[in-house]
C-alpha cells in the first residue's frame, strides 16, 4: 500500500485528487493482482451479505446458539414504532441494524468481519441505515467500504484490531473509527475531515476492555455494536461540522496501542475479568457449562 498512516492517506488523496475509497480500490487491486472491476465486485458481494444480515435480525428474533441473547434488534425496531425515541429515528435505525448483524453473528449466521466478527454490526448498521436515509445506490456504499478498509488497514498496521491483543477498544473502537471516517466521506466530506472523524471516534473508546461473558461474543458485544453505530454517526457529524481531532488521529491510534499493550490479560478476551467475572457473569458461565466450567473455546470472533 502507498500509505501507512492516516496523514499519508490524506496527503496522497489530496495530491492525486481522489477519495480515500478510490485510493484504496486501486491499491487493493494492485496488491491482489485483480482488476479494479473484480475488486469492486467482490466488495459489492460483501455489502450484500451485510444487508442480508441487517434484514434478518430486525424482522424476527435471531437467538444466539447459546440461547443467552437474541431479539434485541426486534425489540428496538418495535419500540421505534411507538414514534418517540430519545435518539430520533435515524440513529435508532442504525442502532437496531447494528444489533441485528451482531445477533446474526452470535447465531453463527453469515456476516462480514468489519474488522472482526465481534464488531461486525457497526459498519452495516451505519451504512445500511444511511443508504436508506440518503437514498444512495449500492455502488456509493461499496466505495465507502473501501474507505473503511483503508482506515482499518492503517489501524491494524499501527495498533491492533482484535480484543485479544488490545481490548475492545481495538475491536469495537476500530469499527467505530472505520464507520465514522467512511460515513464522513460518503456524505461528501474531504479525506481530511474523514480522518478527523476517525480520531474523534477512536478517542471515545480508548481503554475499553474486552470482557465477554462466558467467553462468548454476545454480552456485552452485541450492545456495544449498537452503541458503536450511534457513536460513529456522531463522530461523522462532528467532522462534517468542522470539529477537528485536536490530537492528530495517527497519534490517537498510537495511544490505542499504548493502552492496549498495558492492558492486563484478564481484560483482553480471556473472560477472566470485567463483566465476565461479575457474580452474574460467573453464574451465566456456570449455567451454560456446569460446575467448574472453564472458558469455552472462541466462538467465531475474529
Ligand atoms: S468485548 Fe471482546 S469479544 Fe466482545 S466485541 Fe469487544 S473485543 Fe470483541
Amino acid at each position: 500500500m502507498k500509505f501507512q498512516t492516516l496523514a499519508q492517506l490524506v496527503d496522497i488523496c489530496r495530491e492525486d485528487g481522489v477519495t480515500i475509497g478510490q485510493l484504496m480500490l486501486s491499491e487493493q487491486a494492485k496488491e491482489t493482482g485483480k482488476s479494479e472491476e473484480e475488486t469492486f465486485r467482490l466488495m459489492a458481494d460483501y455489502y450484500n451479505i451485510m444487508k442480508e444480515a441487517v434484514h434478518r435480525g430486525i424482522h424476527e428474533p435471531v437467538p444466539s446458539r447459546s440461547g443467552l441473547t437474541g431479539g434485541d434488534a426486534v425489540r428496538v425496531t418495535d419500540y421505534m414504532g411507538s414514534g418517540v425515541t430519545s435518539l430520533g429515528a435515524e440513529a435508532c435505525t442504525a442502532l437496531a441494524y447494528a444489533l441485528s448483524v451482531s445477533e446474526v453473528n452470535a447465531s453463527m449466521g453469515r456476516i462480514v468481519a468489519t474488522p472482526t466478527a465481534g464488531s461486525c454490526g457497526i459498519i452495516p448498521g451505519v451504512f445500511v441505515s444511511s443508504q436508506e436515509r440518503f437514498q444512495w445506490d449500492d455502488d456509493h456504499l461499496v466505495m465507502g467500504l473501501f474507505a473503511a478498509g483503508a482506515i482499518g488497514y492503517v489501524i491494524a498496521n499501527n495498533s491492533f484490531i482484535s480484543g485479544a491483543e488490545g481490548g475492545c477498544q481495538a475491536e469495537v473502537g476500530s469499527a467505530i473509527g472505520m464507520a465514522a471516517g467512511a460515513l464522513t466521506e460518503l456524505r461528501g466530506g474531504t479525506p481530511e475531515q474523514a480522518v478527523h472523524a476517525v480520531g474523534l471516534a477512536l478517542k471515545n473508546s480508548l481503554g475499553l476492555i474486552c470482557d465477554p461473558v462466558g467467553g462468548l461474543v454476545e454480552i456485552p458485544c452485541i450492545v456495544r455494536n449498537g452503541f458503536g453505530a450511534v457513536t460513529a454517526l456522531a463522530a461523522a457529524d462532528m467532522a462534517l461540522a468542522g470539529v477537528r481531532s485536536a490530537i492528530p488521529s495517527d497519534e490517537v491510534v498510537e495511544v490505542m496501542l499504548e493502552v492496549g499493550t498495558a492492558m492486563p490479560a484478564k481484560h483482553r478476551e480471556t473472560a477472566k475479568g470485567g463483566l465476565a467475572q461479575t457474580p452474574t457473569g460467573k453464574k451465566i458461565l456456570k449455567d451454560l457449562y456446569g460446575k467448574g466450567s472453564k472458558k469455552p473455546k472462541k466462538d467465531g470472533n475474529q
